[in-house]
């Protein structure tokens, strides 16, 4: 019986602390929802296999997550709701009661630090609940601040919802850049592990079928191993017993890249909002638009922030992240930055037949122009003068095909770019046409039925992978990630959370 095992290190059973929790709810005349979820608030611990000594490890079981995930379909909310927030409430307690942490048990410290210790004082607000804003707020909130997230559709519907879910760090440059993107890789792991989001740790192949992309990939390849970076180039017969989908006329081989992940965006954005709001107290509010944001100097010299819905909200530290919205805050320090607007037009297929797996993320010799990573290929400009050359409506229409499956076995496939004056608010059928054309080129799928076709649009830095300014004191404004959005912004948050100026 797991429930006579060891409450983590105390001097009590996992049962004994169970009743006796369930014990002090009756005795405060509790309504019985709250005295079952005081009885089962810590049943998460009985439901996983990690060892006892996990925490002394440095691993966080994150019980309540799995507590309530196990409840939900058992009981009310009202059981549900008290357990999953029941370690957010212990760190408010650890800040709001000086005496509340001596009290706690040795056990329940080490735990506290692993469930990101006291929330602080310092209260945060994070506008724009795209990944680029969660992903801050994420890093916030593990440094124990107050977070608030302001979004103003509900749910969020900018890029972050309508792109491929590619996590695709071989698209960075190699430095410091890919290493950003390494460390989002472990956070959406880490993310996923903990919230049950479907994640795919796929890879990816660009495919070759041409000379001229051979070559560049036998380059890149080269580059990647002296920077200590693994892929590996694949012959015809190899890739194809990798992915189904290669097309092998005139297939030349494939480069496998072993760190792409993929996962649904449309899941994985509201589920990355529950999760901050249930696992890291992040307080959300959406449907809700800011305004604006103020420093008045006296006489506390706080950033107050103010919403469509007359709200006043004081606060230490703002972090702007509105995705493609140049013009609601802070106009005048978009209007003089190298930003670009982009817009993309996209596809998906209905769900593969029979159960049928694409095996891993694909990409083609056009992708070689598109990700600064292949730049430094010798290859490179003579690839790009021959696609000019020989399909310049490819060009015009800044098109690169890739091809992601999602967990529903649908193909999400794209895309083109369109830069300021040129985006339209209709879509382009031609276009679509184009994208459709190249894809068949190389590779082959059991159903092309498109489902459904979209665009969306990414702001673009001209000078960087993000573009980050203060225009006032405290208030940060992080956009521009342009197509890696999903691939950096969780290392891109973590970087900037260490070199911004600690708040107490
Ligand atoms: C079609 C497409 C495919 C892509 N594919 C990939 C991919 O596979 N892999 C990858 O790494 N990247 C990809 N990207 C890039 C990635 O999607 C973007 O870089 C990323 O989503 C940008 O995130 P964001 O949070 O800045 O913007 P958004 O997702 O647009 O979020 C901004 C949010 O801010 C809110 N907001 C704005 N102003 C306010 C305000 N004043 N008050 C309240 N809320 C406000 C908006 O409502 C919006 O929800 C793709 C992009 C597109 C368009």
């Amino acid at each position: 019986m797991r429930g006579e095992s060891n409450y983590g290190g105390e001097a009590v059973s996992q049962l004994e602390h169970a009743l006796q929790a369930a014990d002090l709810a009756e005795q405060s005349d509790s309504p019985p929802s709250l005295i079952v979820a005081a009885l089962l608030h810590d049943i998460g611990h009985l439901l996983h296999d990690l060892p006892e000594d996990a925490p002394d490890a440095g691993t966080d079981d994150v019980h309540e997550v799995r507590a309530a995930r196990w409840l939900e379909t058992r009981f009310p909310s009202s059981v549900v709701a008290p357990v999953a927030l029941h370690v957010a409430a212990k760190r408010c307690l650890v800040a709001i009661r000086p005496e509340y942490l001596s009290n706690l048990s040795p056990p329940s410290q080490l735990s506290l630090k692993l469930q990101g210790g006291e929330v602080s004082g310092a209260h945060v607000a994070i506008v724009g609940g795209g990944i680029v804003g969660l992903a801050h707020a994420w890093s916030a909130a593990e440094r124990g601040h107050r977070v608030t997230l302001f979004e103003r559709n509900q749910p969020a519907t900018g890029a972050s919802i309508r792109n491929f879910g590619m996590i695709w760090p071989v698209g960075q440059p190699q430095g410091e850049r890919f290493e950003t993107a390494l460390l989002s890789r472990e956070r959406w792991i880490q993310f996923a592990t903990s919230s049950g989001l479907w994640l795919n740790e796929c890879g990816s192949i660009h495919l070759a079928h041409r000379d001229d992309e051979w070559a560049v990939l036998e380059e890149f390849h080269e580059c990647a191993k002296q920077n200590g970076i693994t892929t590996e180039l694949l012959m015809p017969d190899e890739v194809v017993r990798r992915t189904p989908a290669a097309n092998r006329s005139q297939l030349r081989g494939g480069l496998f890249s072993p760190y792409e992940l993929g996962v649904n965006p449309r899941a994985a954005i509201p589920t990355l909002t529950h999760w901050l709001v249930e696992q890291h107290a992040v307080t959300l509010r959406s449907p809700e638009t800011v305004l604006s944001v103020e420093r008045i100097p006296h006489p506390e010299s706080r950033l107050t922030l103010r919403t469509n819905r007359n709200v006043e909200l004081q606060c230490d530290r703002v972090v702007v992240c509105g995705g493609d919205d140049l013009r609601t805050l802070f106009p005048e320090t978009f209007a003089a930055a190298p930003l670009r607007l982009c817009k993309l037009q996209m596809l998906k297929t209905v769900p593969q037949p029979k159960a049928w797996s694409i095996g891993t993320h694909l990409a083609s010799g056009l992708t070689l122009r598109h990700y600064e990573n292949f730049s430094a290929c010798p290859s490179l400009p003579a690839l790009k003068q021959r696609i000019a050359a020989e399909t310049p409506e490819l060009d015009r229409f800044g098109i690169h095909v890739m091809a992601a499956q999602n967990d529903a076995g649908e193909i999400v496939l794209g895309d083109s770019h369109e830069y300021d004056d040129a985006i339209a608010p209709f879509d382009q059928s031609s276009v679509d046409d184009l994208i459709l054309r190249e894809l068949r080129g190389v590779i082959e799928l059991p159903d092309w039925t498109i489902a459904e076709r979209w665009h969306g649009i990414y702001t673009k830095s001209t000078q960087g992978p993000v573009f980050e300014a203060e225009p006032l004191p405290g208030a940060y404004t992080v956009t521009a990630t342009s197509g890696a959005g999903m691939t950096l912004a969780f290392g891109l948050a973590e970087r900037a959370w260490m070199r911004w100026p600690q708040l107490t």
